[in-house]
């Protein structure tokens, strides 16, 4: 199928498509690698008269280190935040989850902007950026704003954003001192969406006790999340006392919107989960406990 006949428009800033956006209303839509919207277009699962496309605007591409942080672009593919040195060394959970997203044809084009606007439950980046605390920055014709990422993702498929606000910028906050930082999902084939998946951030003391922890899980809701109950369960708990295999159980036990379908029932999904936890608390422990 082909997709319903739009005007395109290629705007040179981002200040200039926010302004769009305003102009066009609810008819209009972004557009940044079109690796999600262009096949909801192609299906005519969504109908826009007017697409945005942000890929003129420079200014939303890039990855810059900062004080306490590193600032990415939202316009920044897939595959250039795989292939950054400085994301590798200063937020590695993004570079171990990027390799996960899909195949190398959509990492060429998918931005890592258009991943958390599109807030799919099962993606990856939307849990990696619950789990580290990324910060959101967005532009609308109102001004600046940044939201935390436990406020970005507000349901299926939903954000904070306005219709008239684009997303800019993520910034990701470089952890020092003992981390450990791991994701593992399970997926059909290489190459799908995760059935079910968890990203861990664990930080330790000199005591070896847990000082900071970070679980975020994906396509086990409606929206990524954060087991925020079982992170305060072990924070303070020395980091050999507490068994990968509980951590798991702890957080998918209280989830009560695990995803039925025809790739597997919510208990499917939820027992899943809780490996896809305890196989990520694991590595990430290792990886903390040996830093
Ligand atoms: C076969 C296939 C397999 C895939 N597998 C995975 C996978 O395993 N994991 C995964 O996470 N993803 C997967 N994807 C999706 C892919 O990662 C997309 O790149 C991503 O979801 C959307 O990024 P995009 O830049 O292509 O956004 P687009 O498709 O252009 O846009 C997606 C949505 O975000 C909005 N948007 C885009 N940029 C902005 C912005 N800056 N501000 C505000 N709104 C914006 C658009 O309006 C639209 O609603 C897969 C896609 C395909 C086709």
């Amino acid at each position: 199928m082909k997709p319903a006949p739009f005007e395109y428009h290629a705007p040179a800033t981002a200040a200039q498509a926010a302004a769009l956006l305003a102009e066009l209303g609810e008819e209009a839509k972004v557009i940044a690698g079109g690796q999600s919207l262009m096949p909801m277009l192609i299906l005519r699962l969504a109908v826009f008269e007017h697409l945005v496309d942000l890929r003129r605007a420079g200014e939303l591409r890039g990855i810059e280190q900062r004080a306490d942080s590193v600032w990415i672009g939202a316009g920044t593919t897939h595959a250039a935040v795989g292939r950054s040195d400085e994301i590798r060394r200063s937020v590695p959970l993004l570079s171990r989850a990027t390799p996960l997203i899909g195949h190398f044809q959509i990492r060429n084009r998918g931005t890592i902007g258009g991943s958390l606007a599109h807030a799919d439950a099962a993606a990856e980046y939307p849990a990696v950026a619950l789990t580290l605390d990324a910060q959101f920055e967005t532009l609308s014709p109102r001004g600046r704003r940044t939201v935390p990422a436990t406020e970005f993702f507000t349901g299926m498929w939903s954000t904070d954003l306005a219709a008239d606000e684009l997303l800019t910028g993520i910034e990701f906050p470089i952890r020092r001192g003992r981390c450990g930082y791991a994701i593992e999902e399970f997926a059909r084939r290489s190459g799908d969406f995760a059935v079910a998946g968890a990203a861990v951030a664990v930080g330790i003391d000199a005591d070896s006790r847990i000082d900071r922890c970070g679980i975020g899980l994906f396509g086990l809701g409606p929206t990524a999340t954060r087991a925020t109950a079982t992170e305060s369960e072990v924070i303070g708990h020395r980091v050999d006392t507490v068994a990968a295999q509980d951590v798991g159980h702890s957080a998918t036990a209280g989830l009560n919107s695990v995803p039925a379908d025809l790739h597997g029932c919510a208990d499917y999904r939820r027992r899943i989960g809780a490996a896809m936890v305890a196989r990520a608390w694991r590595r990430a422990v290792e990886e903390a406990s040996n830093d």
